[in-house]
């Protein structure tokens, strides 16, 4: 896994104890190298969202690891675990996060400007990421001025803005149509092809189709991986339903 982005080394994570004891994820082994979009399919429950977030380093695993351009994350000190986050890691939430109280732009620059960049340019690089998800018409819109697939493509253009190398997103598409949706995924398989690596949850196929590899969770567990051609294949079977 030299080289990898984000490498998760037989990641366990245990939610609660004894008899209210559940295991999220068991011994979970997974990398994503620079260029590289990795989708994450599998049953409600089975353990996505926390892959996510251990990899974001939103949560710590109960054992295993996880490495960041080969650092690993537990033995980071908080201060520099938040500074990588706002630098060098995109997340899109599920529910998107978003801040009620900052516009849409204001949303979008603020890992930039916590990051210490200037807020002129941090505005700036805010537009240009508004406008790669189509909505820079908006910018100046809080969140509750916007729909939910608005909102969506705010917690997008957030995720993306600047040079991040790791883009991880839950279920990216949700709230988007059609169309929206397959304009995020062409925007996340450019950002992986310009030397991202990402790593997205998702429910369809058709959208699983656009990364290189998708891997496939049952109770915690990774049950299979497919490499490009099965991902045609899955993309055949999701056709003829
Ligand atoms: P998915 O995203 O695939 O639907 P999750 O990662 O959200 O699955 O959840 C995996 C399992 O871990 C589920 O059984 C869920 O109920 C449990 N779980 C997730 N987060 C917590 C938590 N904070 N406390 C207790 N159980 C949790
Ligand atoms: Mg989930």
């Amino acid at each position: 896994m030299d080289g990898a982005v984000l490498a998760l080394d037989a990641v366990t994570r245990v939610h609660g104890q004894g008899a209210t004891e559940v295991h999220a994820l068991r011994e979970v082994s997974l990398a994503a190298m620079p260029g590289e979009l990795v989708a994450v399919m599998g049953p409600s429950g089975s353990g996505k969202s926390t892959l996510l977030t251990l990899a974001g380093g939103l949560d710590t695993p109960t054992a295993g690891a996880v490495l960041v351009e080969g650092e690993n994350l537990a033995t980071m000190g908080i201060k520099e675990r938040a500074r990588l986050r706002r630098a060098f890691i995109g997340y899109v939430f599920q529910d998107f996060n978003l801040i009620p109280a900052l516009t849409a732009a204001e949303n979008v620059a603020l890992p930039g400007e916590l990051d210490g960049r200037r807020p002129r340019a941090a505005r700036t690089a805010a537009l240009s990421a508004l406008e790669e998800v189509g909505i820079a018409d908006l910018a100046d819109r809080f969140p509750d001025q916007m729909s939910g697939g608005q909102q969506q493509r705010v917690a997008i253009a957030r995720a993306v803005v600047g040079e991040r190398r790791l883009i991880l997103a839950d279920e990216p598409t949700g709230a988007l149509d059609t169309q929206t949706g397959e304009d995020i995924l062409r925007l996340l398989r450019s950002r992986c092809d310009q030397g991202a690596a990402g790593v997205m949850v998702t429910h369809e196929a058709r959208h699983a189709a656009w990364a290189d590899r998708v891997v496939f969770l049952r109770d915690g567990v990774v049950v299979d991986q497919t490499g490009p051609e099965p991902v045609e294949r899955l993309l055949a079977a999701d056709g003829q339903r």
